[in-house]
């Protein structure tokens, strides 16, 4: 029987789109790499389903590619005319929210809104929150390990699964969807899964933390004269306030621009750094002279040159949309956009430098940065004027360099994907490397779960006889 005939006939013909049937969505995820359209999409509604469809696609030696919302930014969701692609988006639905456990186990094609809907009906704040919200999936944010604007209260995905469920490429269903904190029974496999961006296995199922729910929010908007004093502004509200929620830091470039785009002004004068500071309060407390007595303590400090506290919802949503920079991809089509991080007190001058070396190189260019600093991430936006790839080679080169330079992460919370892949020499030794090729080979000995992301090529080693040893 032919490989497709097979899944056809072991998972139906519903669960099996060739052809026709195969949407234009299934090509690429939101970094619009993705030429190419997979030979089959599976759509399985059961993790039996998951283990059936890998078992039979390994004894057939087929590359299988994960899909879960195609919100990801590095390419890893991407298939190729030669792959079969797996999504989760019919694995779906919240399965329990244990309230005295304070958790929710989920399937992994949960939209990550649905998830979060949830937990607030049961009274409950799931931490985990980023932009896409509406289209990426449980499922797709643990395989990226995805960060988001909350990490700096809750940390990143990783620390938000208690427990998780994954087939592994032969078909094998590894459960263990632990609900408690403490569990230090050998090896965590669950830790495996998160962030290897469906490389070693595909998640079905999580068991996520859930936490309590904050009943408001104090947002600020501050105005900064330099970055040593946003670093010092952030150590304050760590100190003075008690939920630091937030702390987002704008260049000048970035603030100005998006903030001109949306055609909001906030201060009289243009400032090199605009900061967004917020705390979640809780049980109906108000919150705003603890949140005054830290502000007016910056002024005094010389922190910060200026301040406003939103009134309304409505004005905390007006300081967000131009740090989400809602406006800036109509504007600027073909912005490359980089996500990287780094030792917090390097990262002032690593701007600095990257920066000018980005001018330099490409005068006029759009260049701004912005970035959750409290979280060492920056993200920087790169607009040149033809966004060629060969544009985005150079830009990839200067600033990955310079992030190796500054001992950083090519990679803070996007992944690595096919994008990065080639830098990832970059952020990890080759002993790193070299256990992370032992891990896939035992998992996965076959190669076939999304294969060419994450790991580059394994380097030609010279032989033993080679090296004079044989
Ligand atoms: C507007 C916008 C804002 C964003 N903001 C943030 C942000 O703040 N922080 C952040 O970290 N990211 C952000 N992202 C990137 C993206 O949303 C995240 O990486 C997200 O976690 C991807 O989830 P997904 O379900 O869309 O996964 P996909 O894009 O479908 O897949 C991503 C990777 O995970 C694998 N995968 C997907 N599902 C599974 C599964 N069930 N099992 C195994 N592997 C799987 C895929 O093969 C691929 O390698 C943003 C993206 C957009 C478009």
């Amino acid at each position: 029987m032919t490989l497709i005939k097979e899944l056809k006939s072991a998972l139906g013909e519903e669960t099996v789109l060739t052809g026709d049937r195969i949407g234009g969505r299934y090509r690429s995820d939101e970094s619009h790499t993705g030429r190419e359209l997979p030979l089959a999409v599976l759509r399985p509604a059961t993790v039996e389903a998951v283990s059936k469809a890998l078992s039979i696609c390994d004894r057939h030696r087929q590359s299988i590619v994960p899909q879960g919302g195609l919100t990801g930014l590095a390419g890893g969701a991407n298939p190729r005319t030669t792959d079969i692609a797996l999504s989760l988006e019919r694995l779906s639905g919240v399965e329990e929210i244990d309230s005295a456990a304070a958790t929710m186990t989920v399937y992994a094609g949960t939209p990550l809104e649905v998830a979060q809907r949830a937990a607030e009906e049961a009274g409950f704040l799931l931490p985990i929150d980023l932009g896409s919200r509406g289209s990426c999936q449980i499922g797709g944010n643990i395989a990226t390990n995805a960060g988001g604007i909350r990490v700096i209260r809750h940390g990143v995905t990783r620390d938000n699964v208690l427990g998780l469920e994954a087939v592994i490429a032969d078909g094998t269903v590894l459960c263990s969807l632990s609900k408690v904190l403490k569990n230090n029974t050998g090896y965590d496999l669950r830790q495996l899964f998160i962030g290897s961006e469906g490389t070693l296995g595909i998640v079905t199922r999580a068991v996520l933390k859930l936490k309590p729910l904050p009943t408001s929010r104090s947002t600020a908007l501050c105005a900064l004269g330099s970055y040593d004093n946003a670093v010092a502004l952030l150590r304050m509200a760590q100190v003075m306030l008690a939920n630091v929620s937030a702390f987002e830091v704008m260049w000048e470039s970035y603030f100005r621009f998006n903030a001109d785009l949306l055609g909001l002004k906030f201060f009289e004068a243009d400032f090199p750094f605009t900061v967004i500071v917020e705390e979640d309060l809780f049980g109906g407390e108000q919150g705003t002279e603890r949140f005054e007595t830290f502000l007016g303590a910056a002024l005094e400090a010389g922190l910060i040159e200026d301040a406003l506290i939103a009134q309304s919802e409505k004005e905390a949503r007006n300081f967000w949309a131009v740090r989400e920079g809602s406006a800036i991809d109509k504007a600027l089509p073909s912005l490359f956009n980089f996500d990287i991080s780094m030792p917090i007190g390097g990262i002032g001058d690593f701007v600095e430098e990257c920066g000018a070396a980005l001018l330099a190189r490409f005068p006029g260019a759009h260049v701004s940065f912005f970035g959750h600093i409290g979280d060492s991430n920056l993200h920087i936006i790169v607009a040149t004027a033809d966004g060629s790839e060969e544009d985005l080679h150079a830009t990839d080169k200067i600033t990955y360099d310079l992030v190796r330079r500054y001992s950083g992460s090519i990679s803070a919370e996007h992944g690595v994907g096919t994008l990065k892949r080639d830098y990832l020499g970059h952020s990890r030794n080759p002993e790193e490397l070299a256990v992370m090729r032992r891990i896939k080979a035992a998992l996965d000995p076959n190669g076939i779960l999304n294969p060419g992301k994450v790991l580059p090529p394994a380097t030609v080693l010279p032989s033993p006889r080679a090296r004079g040893e044989g």
